[in-house]
């Protein structure tokens, strides 16, 4: 269950969230959908303990979020985090960006950290390149090496910002399959991105984020067909 009540922020003069609220009662796979620039990815980044609201409050299965120094870094220790400038370690090979936050963050011995490493860079067809630098891959290798390591950490939630967005159609698929396992896992993912045919198949909410406030929220196919703010009538029309 999570929940956002009132949730403001800004930076500096521009107002970001804007007194944004909604809830849903089971999270699962929630994707976040909407125009560039209206505060989604500050919004996971709020959720997932980066940054703290200037007011308003963050419920996860009812009880609140703190936002104190001690208590986020606890909280951060539980999520898994892909952003869209993914933030791997440039002078760390590909499977040491997964270990060794297996092994100092996460209490993982340095044999089970490797072994979950290769597990799941072999998923993501990346064996061959897990003793590279992010320097010396590609985008899209990058990518999956950043959605490997947060799924290395079986975190109880999963946060994905634009996970897709230099992938091609093969990797978009492993992605896919990928959260759908995090889904029958029981465990809770909440993903912004643009591609709405993904949303579409993969989430089981999806909220419409427009200039800081959430304007729609409900199961994605309804949210997607059926509209029912302009906003949303008009960006899905330009989409689809
Ligand atoms: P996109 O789809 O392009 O990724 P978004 O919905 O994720 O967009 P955000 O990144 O949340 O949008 O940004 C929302 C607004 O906040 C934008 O106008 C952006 O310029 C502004 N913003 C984001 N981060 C900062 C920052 N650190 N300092 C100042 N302004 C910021
Ligand atoms: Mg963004």
């Amino acid at each position: 269950k999570l929940k956002v009540d009132q949730l403001s922020l800004r930076f500096g003069e521009s107002e970001v969230l804007r007194r944004m609220s909604a809830e849903i009662s089971e999270t699962r796979v929630l994707a976040v959908v909407g125009p560039s620039g209206g505060g989604k990815s500050t919004l996971l980044r709020v959720l997932s303990g980066l940054l703290r609201p200037d007011e308003g409050q963050v419920l996860w299965s009812g009880g609140p979020m703190s936002f104190r120094e001690k208590d986020l870094l606890a909280y951060r220790r539980r999520v898994g985090t892909v952003f869209q400038a993914f933030n791997l370690f440039p002078h760390l090979s590909a499977l040491a960006n997964i270990t060794l936050p297996l092994v100092k963050v996460h209490g993982c011995s340095p044999e089970e950290a490797r072994q979950r490493a290769e597990t799941h860079l072999n998923r993501f067809q990346l064996l061959a390149h897990a003793g590279k630098k992010p320097g010396a891959l590609s985008g899209g290798q990058r990518q999956r090496v950043a959605i490997a390591r947060a799924m290395a950490i079986q975190p109880e939630l999963l946060f994905f910002d634009e996970p897709t967005s230099a992938l091609d159609p093969e990797m978009t698929y492993e992605v896919l399959e990928a959260i759908r396992e995090v889904r029958e896992e029981d465990r809770d993912l909440v993903l912004v991105t643009h591609e709405i045919g993904f949303a579409r198949e993969v989430a089981d909410e999806l909220w419409f984020l427009h200039d800081g406030k959430i304007l729609e929220t409900g199961p994605p196919q309804q949210v997607i067909d059926q509209p029912r703010t302009e906003e949303a009538q008009r960006f899905f029309e330009r989409i689809l």
